[in-house]
């Protein structure tokens, strides 16, 4: 796959994000224009719901883009998202006929707020990287129960907060919970002092399963509309302390943030690969010989309040152990029934390195050994005032499939009535 090239000039830079390859959806709105629908191209923003009202798109007998949600879209099903894709590469394609209608449709990127591009149905989140469990386990644990042992034959989950989900930018409260020191005889309450980042990428699912109707690996991908980069906020002392037997609870679910550029399944067809060597192989529901996997650069910058800015880790999606697809289909497999808007996290994406590692509880190895992140500072965990940014890039020979970032800043735990 080469660049396909767009009228829009800024699009066909080698180091955009946004190349007509991509088109990735969201929902922005200016100081003149109510939240809408958009499609990022180059430094600029097509106004989808401009584009529907002006009869460039019709998708449907009724208009899809009148809302500031993607959910509609979704519910057009596999088949639809393919031709509202052909379509607005049609329009934003080089020597497009569209070019003159379609040019006063677009809007600066710069000049637009970005909102939640979809309505979470509901949210799970994955615990599927395997570096990430294993050092995790070692910590929680001990090194010989690192993974338990059903790790390498379920994919992990646990039901989190559609509630909470919010786009990238959004400031982060630090919460209020339970905690008990390893050396306390009673729990107390009060501020997190183990606020942590995870970062994971997100899947939304865009077609329903029924309830007590399973579906397969490949038909679990035919449903993914497509990925955002997902921060899992998690209270590493809130967790410790309530994860037995359920799981997690209140240390995952007062925030989860997204970006706001959902780059679709076709956009990153071309970065499929294999997945892990498996040394244990799974069950036959979960098998699937196909590339399911994603070759996309990850990375993690923290900010703090009057510092430089430094990169805590970089990463490969590659390093999952199970695939979004797989997940659904596990997900599935008991009857449960999936929706379009179901948002999918991953697990933490770290590699096997020490620098590659997805959190601040690994990077820090649970507090022990605090992160240089220069001009003499330390961190073991997130500050008030600290803001984490994840980044995502698929890169091709001349071009690259961006995520955009997801970002969020850390703002003091509110006081409790
Ligand atoms: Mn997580």
């Amino acid at each position: 796959m080469t660049l396909r090239k767009s009228w829009v000039e800024s699009a066909n830079d080698v180091a955009c994000p946004f190349p007509l390859n991509n088109l990735p959806y969201g929902v922005f709105s200016t100081n003149r224009l109510e939240p809408r629908c958009g499609v990022a191209i180059g430094d600029m923003i097509l106004d989808l719901c401009a584009a529907e009202e002006a009869g460039q798109l019709q998708l449907a007998e009724a208009p899809v883009f009148d809302v500031p949600y993607w959910n509609d879209v979704m519910e057009l099903g596999p088949e639809g998202w393919q031709i509202l894709r052909d379509r607005i590469e049609a329009l934003l394609a080089e020597g497009s006929t569209d070019q003159a209608a379609v040019a006063p449709l677009l809007v600066p990127m710069q000049d637009a707020r970005m909102h939640m591009p979809f309505v979470v149905a509901e949210f799970t989140d994955f615990y599927a990287g395997r570096h990430h469990a294993e050092n995790v386990g070692t910590m929680f644990r001990g090194a010989d129960n690192a993974l338990p042992a059903n790790w390498l034959h379920i994919p992990i989950g646990y039901n989190g907060r559609a509630s909470t989900v919010v786009v990238s930018g959004t400031d982060i409260l630090r919460p209020n919970g339970q905690t008990r020191a390893p050396d306390a005889e009673k729990p107390s309450f009060g501020p997190c002092a183990r606020l942590d980042f995870e970062l994971e990428l997100g899947a939304i699912v865009g077609s329903a399963s029924q309830m007590g109707a399973p579906v397969s690996v490949a038909q679990a991908d035919e449903m993914i509309f497509g990925y955002v980069l997902l921060n899992d906020w998690s209270a590493r002392d809130i967790q410790a302390w309530e994860y037995q037997p359920l799981g997690p609870f209140q240390a995952k679910a007062f925030a989860t943030s997204i970006s706001p550029w959902i780059v679709t399944r076709a956009a990153l067809e071309p970065f499929r690969t294999q997945g892990p060597d498996r040394d244990t192989p799974l069950l036959p529901y979960l098998e699937h010989s196909a590339p399911m996997f994603y070759d996309i650069d990850l990375s993690v910058t923290l900010q703090t309040e009057d510092g430089p800015t430094c990169t805590l880790t970089r990463t490969n999606s590659k390093a999952l152990y199970y695939a979004a697809a797989q997940q659904i289909a596990h997900h599935a497999s008991s009857g449960c029934a999936m929706t379009p808007g179901d948002l999918i996290g991953s697990g933490t994406i770290s590699g096997a390195q020490v620098h590659e590692r997805g959190s601040m509880l690994e990077l820090s190895w649970g507090g022990e050994t605090p992160v240089d992140i220069g001009d003499g500072q330390t961190r073991s965990f997130l500050l008030d005032g600290d803001t984490v940014t994840l980044h995502g890039t698929a890169k091709g020979k001349d071009y690259q499939i961006g995520f955009g970032t997801c970002t969020g800043t850390i703002r003091p735990a509110p006081i409790f009535p």
